[in-house]
C-alpha cells in the first residue's frame, strides 16, 4: 500500500490535491508547466484532458 506515488499533484480548479489529469502545458515562455486537475473538475468545466496519469490507485478516490 506505499504505492501513492501520484498523491500531492495540485487541482488548478479546487484546493484538493489528487489531480489525476493533465489539462494544460504552459508555454516554454510562460514556464513550461504542466497544469493538473481532478477528471471531474475538468469536465465540470468542459475542459478535454490533455492527458491522464494511470499511477494512481482508483480505490479512495471520490472523496
Ligand atoms: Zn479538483
Amino acid at each position: 500500500m506505499a504505492t501513492r506515488t501520484g498523491r500531492g499533484r495540485p487541482c488548478t480548479y479546487c484546493p484538493r490535491t489528487g489531480a489525476d489529469v493533465c489539462v494544460r502545458v504552459l508555454r516554454d515562455d510562460h514556464g513550461g508547466q504542466h497544469i493538473y486537475a481532478h477528471r471531474a473538475c475538468a469536465e465540470d468545466r468542459s475542459v478535454t484532458p490533455m492527458y491522464s496519469f494511470i499511477d494512481q490507485p482508483k480505490a479512495g478516490a471520490g472523496r
